[in-house]
């Protein structure tokens, strides 16, 4: 893999000036030229609202849409377009779960089951709900080392239990839970799974058929996608089922003061006018992903990740934390390229900073997982996570102003 060439593809590793050593990427990624340039055609000459117009600029603007909503499909494996609902991202892709589950599946006394690894987007929103409902808010616990084992999640479960809310990769350590187990041994149960996808979306080969989860949640701006577009993948049994999330236009087949009815499985769920540039922008990053190799691009960041881990293990006074592991079906099986550490003599906050001197960009604090957090005794880690167009030398960099930083070159 050619690690210039891909670099060339995304303008802001190229510009002049400082050095700019761009390791936060599972907070965000960064865009390639493609991305950039399909948000500019849109606007600049395709712009036109959906599903409204009958004039040809609407006509082929709804068309785009619903391929791009193909380009989703076809990318996370789903059986049918219907299932792929275009939302604002993650968060609100979890939120809208939470809310048209309980409306139409949790009664009081039920209880739902989330983990300690979990994102506060795939917490909260549980939790509150659990709250408005009179239903058991159930949180199953991880191990000291951060890690979670599926036997923590299935013991939890009993015959109220409608769902269980899990992350396929820990935003912290990038610890991947089994999923599948976990999805197996539900449904032998009736119980619903909600995978959250804002990590391993961009690490993985995702496919909802082979791994039967019931919904999945990803923001495209964490797979070089822009900002503003995420999705909601549901079982198209289950959308057509639940009740809607947001009411207003377009989700509204006809009614009036007294009947009304919905659209039946995705379009129920897309209330008024969408992000459209943010849906053609995400295929736009799929359709990039995909034209570059995806597969071999995952190939180049495990190795990454491994020569990541070997250098900040060598840095004296770091402390990089927790055995990763990878089930089976989340191949290929090497660990994510993520590595979270902390250090002897300096907070992670001091650490940011100081290396943001150094035009290092890494991730502090606490990453929005209290619980995790609070169950591996830390109140902030830094947090390191590359993507394909990060270098060994970009690595070295780090190793080195980090020794300079916490170990003897101080
Ligand atoms: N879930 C996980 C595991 C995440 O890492 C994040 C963001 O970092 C989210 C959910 C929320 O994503 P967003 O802020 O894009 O909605």
């Amino acid at each position: 893999m050619d690690v210039a060439e891909i670099r060339g593809d995304f303008p802001i590793l190229n510009q002049e000036g400082k050095p700019f050593v761009y390791l936060d990427n599972g907070a965000t990624t960064q865009k390639p030229q493609a991305v950039i340039d399909r948000l500019c055609r849109y606007y600049s000459l395709e712009n036109s609202n959906i599903h409204r117009g009958s004039y040809p600029l609407s006509s082929r603007a709804s068309r785009m849409y619903e391929e791009a909503r193909e380009t989703v499909r076809s990318w996370v494996d789903a059986e049918y377009g219907e299932e792929i609902v275009f939302t604002r991202g993650c968060t609100e892709s979890v939120n809208l779960a939470a809310l048209a589950v309980f409306e139409t599946y949790v009664c009081p006394g039920d209880n739902v089951i989330v983990t300690e690894l979990e994102h506060s987007s795939n917490y909260f929103p549980w939790k509150n709900q659990c709250g408005k409902k009179g239903a058991q808010f159930r949180v199953a616990l991880a191990q000291a080392d951060g890690s979670l084992r599926a036997e923590d999640v299935l013991e939890q479960m009993d015959c109220r239990t409608r769902l269980i809310a899990v992350t396929a990769m820990s935003n912290v350590t990038g610890f991947c839970p089994d999923v599948d187990l976990i999805i197996r041994e539900a449904h032998k149960r009736g119980v619903l799974v909600l995978v959250d996808a804002a990590q391993a979306i961009v690490h993985r080969v995702i496919s909802v058929r082979q791994m039967d989860c019931d919904f999945l949640c990803f923001s495209g701006h964490k797979i070089y996608g822009p900002m503003g577009i995420g999705i909601f993948y549901g079982k198209k049994t289950y959308l057509e089922e639940m009740a809607p999330y947001l009411y207003g236009g377009d989700m509204v087949v006809k009614g009036d003061r007294g009947e009304v009815s919905y659209k039946k499985s995705s379009g129920k769920y897309e209330a008024g006018t969408q992000n459209i540039a943010g849906a053609l922008g995400l295929e736009a990053a799929l359709i990039y992903l995909r034209s570059r190799g995806f597969e071999e691009l995952l190939r180049y960041e495990a190795e990454l990740g491994g020569y990541l881990r070997e250098c900040l293990e060598a840095v004296k006074g770091v402390h990089v934390m927790g055995a990763l592991s990878m089930p089976p079906l989340l191949s290929p099986r090497p660990d994510p390229p993520i590595a979270v550490f902390g250090a002897d003599n300096l907070g992670a906050y001091d650490i940011g900073v100081l290396l943001a001197n150094y035009g290092i960009a890494v991730r502090c604090g606490s990453h929005c997982a209290y619980p995790l957090m609070k169950r591996v005794g830390r109140e902030s880690l830094c947090h390191v996570s590359l993507s394909f167009y990060n270098t060994k030398q970009e690595i070295e960099y780090l190793a080195e102003r980090l020794e300079r930083i916490c170990g003897r070159g101080s």
